[in-house]
């Protein structure tokens, strides 16, 4: 088993670049089979050929730079997609307002009547129905 483990070793691994090539080839090839497209389904095994690539590159430097493009831009999407998914589970205990002068997004109890806000930001003050 040494064999295995030193043709291995010094190799890049698993990035979250790889992971979502990995993710991009079974949406391809579900929707291809989805849609009996066969051109898709074929199309679908470039990001996975290029995510094992990937995995088993020995060039970390070019590798990381890569993956930090990556996430350059898939960060402000990951981080939209969280604001969101956490606001809809506040929903209910919850209501959010934008300050009018500054847009800041405020939290504020539901079910308090007319209450006056006061936004942390800028420090204006303004009322709304919770
Ligand atoms: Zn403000």
């Amino acid at each position: 088993m040494n064999w295995l483990r030193n043709s291995f070793a010094g190799r890049h691994g698993t990035d979250a670049l790889s992971v979502a090539l990995m993710i991009l080839f079974l949406l391809l090839s579900f929707l291809g089979q989805l849609l009996r497209w066969p051109i898709l389904v074929l199309l679908a095994y470039l990001p996975l050929i290029l995510c094992f690539y990937r995995m088993l590159s020995r060039n970390h430097e070019k590798r990381w730079r890569e993956n930090e493009a990556f996430l350059g831009f898939w960060r402000p999407i990951g981080h939209w997609c969280s604001v969101r998914f956490h606001r809809a589970q506040d929903n209910k205990t919850h209501r959010f307002f934008h300050c009018p002068q500054c847009k800041q997004t405020l939290r504020v109890p539901r079910g308090k009547g007319k209450i006056e806000i006061h936004c942390p930001k800028c420090g204006t003050t303004f009322v709304k129905k919770t």
